[in-house]
Parts: structure tokens; sequence; C-alpha cells
């Protein structure tokens, strides 16, 4: 059946993705600071605020929202012992042999390409902020997918935010060469509106 765009559905698949995520205590914010500690060293000037912005364009994703959806779903029949075994068992202990939450995660991080696959790896093996708190079992709680999704999720973040970041700066170098390459004014055809714009000045209109 072909896919039908319905405004209302999708904003509602969003809402509940993000409500879950609160539900599980994880707030935009958690992530947005993973996105922070993956990319501050590339770029010193980097907000939380420009985080949650990438963080937020990630979570609009469909794909991105059903593998949230999948995980948690799974996490929570664990939780309340619900799953066949020997599943239940591997789930509920986050058995480290299972391997299939890391798989689900990697459809997120594929969305991103190549540098959100080695930012993953790299906030997987660090545990830094929410993820930390996610791996401790102690309380009974069973987070064996929402850990890898969160840290697939600020990956991807963090390679959205290298692409854009790195995008602008060609456009940047581009429009100051454009800029330098304008003739002198005196060179320029007279004009009954007025002395026309550069080119680096109409770029940074459509900016
Ligand atoms: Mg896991």
């Amino acid at each position: 059946m072909a896919y039908k765009y319905f405004p209302d559905y999708d904003k509602a698949l969003k809402e509940k993705t993000l409500s879950l995520l609160t539900e599980r205590g994880v707030s935009i914010e958690d992530i947005a600071e993973l996105v922070l500690f993956l990319q501050k060293k590339y770029h010193p000037d980097l907000t939380l605020d420009e985080c949650v912005y990438n963080v937020n364009r990630v979570l609009d994703k469909r794909e991105i929202q059903n593998a949230i959806l999948t995980g948690i779903q799974l996490d929570l029949l664990a939780e309340q012992g619900k799953l066949l075994s020997p599943l239940q068992e591997m789930i509920a202990c986050d058995e480290g042999l299972y391997g299939i939450d890391e798989v689900l995660a990697l459809a997120i991080v594929n969305v991103y390409g190549s540098i959100g696959f080695t930012n993953y790896g790299y906030v997987d093996k660090m545990k830094p902020g929410i993820l930390q708190k996610l791996n401790d079992h102690s309380q009974g709680d069973v987070h064996t997918f929402l850990d890898d999704i969160v840290g697939a999720i600020a990956a991807a973040a963090a390679s959205r935010l290298a692409h854009t970041r790195a995008h602008k700066g060609a456009q940047d170098a581009e429009d100051t060469k454009d800029a330098e390459d304008t003739p002198p004014s005196s060179d320029a055809s007279p004009s009954l509106t007025g002395p026309k714009p550069s080119i680096a000045e109409i770029g940074k209109e459509r900016r």
C-alpha cells in the first residue's frame, strides 16, 4: 500500500515518541548534552540550544521514531515479564551477547552517514551523562534498547550538526570569494533602481 501523508498522524507520532522518551526518563536536553560532549571539541562556539535544535530535527524523522517506539516497547514488555523465554531473560538482563539492541540503534545512525557511525561507537564506549544513568541496572528498570537508542540519536544529531556546519562554512567561503570578485561600483552599469546588490548580499538574504 502506498504511503499517504497525514499531517495530524505524523504530528501525533512525534508527540507519542517524545512522551515515551520522557516517561522513560530521557529529555531532549539530556540527548543534546551528549551531542555537546561529542562535538564541542570540533566547534568551540557550540551551544546547547544548537544541539537541542539538531536533536529535534533527527526526532522529526519517521524511521527514527519507529526505531524508538519499537525499542522502548520491547524494554517495557521485558520490564513487565511479558516476553517469551529466552528472549525475556536476555533483554531483562541486558545480556552481552544479545546485540539486537545495537542493531536497532544502527537504523537511527545510518540515516546520517559515517560521522554518525563513529560518534555512536565513541559515545557507546564512554557512556557519558544520561547513558551512565540508563546503564545503571540497580533500580530494576530495563533500558536494554533505550541506552543504545539515546546514544544513536545523539550520534545522528552530531552528524547532522557537523554536516550543516561544514555546508555553512563552504557557503560563507563562497560568498567571500564572490564579494572579492565583484567589480568596484564605478565599473558597474548605471541603474534606475539604485546600486545592484552583490551576490554575497543576495546569498545572505536567502540564508
Ligand atoms: Mg543496550
